[in-house]
């Protein structure tokens, strides 16, 4: 970014910073000053929504090097999302329906009280977690049969491949938040396969015969979904853990991640980032990690993904993000907590922290593995004059290009 731009950035924002009364007084202003002088462009008589404005700076007045013809709309906040509300919990989601550019992945967003369960489920899709708040309890069998049940605080992780059944539920003090990132855009948390809705469409007859009790037995068996619902609080783990190994004992693998015990994949005065995937967590075989944060001043540098979609969350700060498209497109986004962002496979793309707070978000992507490559890593790695014949830059401003990948800067 040249000194211009930059110049350009801070009064933009400044601009939008004023509340709007002190707008409105401004242009009151520079109207009574002589509109023959003025340039009245960058002015928005009409209806308007200053605090989403605010919030959106980058879309209200973009940046000139965005293009006139539009990106596809790459942000949707969870803000936004109808919440399902139970005694027990919540759940929001952000699918394909909300966001359609996000075709290959979708994020639920769940909230348990203390002893709130979501219910024994399974579904067609990878299911991948992270506890973004309090703890809980996780139960799953494995494809052997075999019980895994584990605890789960905030920062960690889990995953349930397609098919294989599992539960959740909030622990004290105060239960649990989570989101939920399913390998299918298309995914819905309301068409999951549940444990009450199976036993409410099957015939009693059918149900007695198949567990060997009398239909009398059954006759409280809930006729509708539970979906969350609200339960006393799980008693020790290990008790929890020895009941359900029963003679089959304990799964050998396990569907947990503890994300805060590995070191940084990498650090730099900018931030870290740790990236976690099936070279460090088994379980996860389709989908990967990059939990990234990046300090005030700081960027996740210009990079790409040769092999995946990438979904975010936006978990603290503030944050934009430019993806220059195919076709001589651009467009640039602002991001908050709550956000989801998307971007496509190969596409060119940075994430700055516009915040004075530490910026602190999700990538996520459909694939075993983590990939990217750097913009920088790649000039550096190219003969030199070919590189200073596309761009105009002298040997010296070449050489002060980073050689390896940073992924956050400054380094
Ligand atoms: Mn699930
Ligand atoms: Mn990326």
């Amino acid at each position: 970014m040249n000194a211009d731009s930059t110049k350009d950035q801070v009064s933009r924002r400044g601009f939008l910073g004023v509340s709007s009364a002190a707008l409105v007084t401004a242009v009151g202003v520079l109207s009574a000053a002589g509109a023959a002088a003025q340039d009245r462009s960058k002015t928005d008589p009409g209806p308007a929504n200053p605090p989403l404005d605010a919030q959106n700076p980058d879309s209200a007045w973009p940046p000139a090097t965005d293009s006139k013809s539009l990106v596809q709309n790459f942000k949707y906040p969870f803000s936004f999302a109808n919440k399902r509300t139970y005694k027990g919990g919540w759940s929001r989601e952000v699918t394909v329906r909300e966001l359609p550019v996000s075709k290959d992945m979708a994020g639920v967003n769940m909230r348990l009280t203390a002893g709130g369960v979501r219910e024994l489920h399974w579904h067609t899709a990878d299911e991948w977690a992270i506890v973004l708040y309090g703890s809980a309890r996780i139960t799953a069998i494995d494809r052997d049969g075999k019980s895994f049940v584990a605890d789960v605080k905030k920062n960690d992780l889990w995953y349930f491949p397609s098919g294989i059944p599992h539960s959740i539920q909030g622990l004290d003090p105060d239960g649990t938040e989570f989101m939920l990132v399913f390998d299918d855009g298309d995914f819905s948390e309301s068409e999951t396969v549940l444990l009450s809705d199976s036993m409410a469409h099957l015939p009693p007859e059918v149900l007695a015969k198949n567990f060997g009790v009398a239909e009398q037995a059954l006759k409280n068996v809930p006729k509708q979904e539970l979906f969350i619902f609200q339960t006393a609080v799980p008693g020790s783990l290990e008790a929890d853990q020895q009941a359900a190994a029963g003679t089959l004992g304990k799964s050998p693998s396990d569907f947990a991640f503890r994300t805060m015990e590995m070191p940084p994949t990498k650090r730099t005065k900018g931030g870290e980032v740790r990236i976690v995937d099936s070279s460090t967590f088994k379980a996860s075989t389709n989908v990967a990690m990059a939990m990234v944060t990046v300090h005030p001043g700081g960027m996740r540098e210009l990079h790409w993904h040769p092999n995946a979609d990438e979904w975010q969350h936006y978990i603290a700060g503030k944050a934009r993000m430019t993806v220059v498209s195919t076709g001589n497109r651009a467009r640039t986004m602002d991001f908050q907590a709550g956000d989801v962002g998307y971007v496509e496979k190969t596409l060119l793309h940075y994430i700055e922290n516009t915040g004075d707070t530490d910026l602190i978000f999700l990538e996520m992507f459909k694939s075993g593995f983590y990939q990217d490559l750097s913009l920088s890593e790649w000039l550096a790695h190219t003969p030199p004059e070919l590189v200073m014949a596309h761009l105009n830059i002298d040997k010296a401003t070449l050489d002060a290009i980073p050689r390896d990948e940073l992924v956050i800067l400054p380094r």
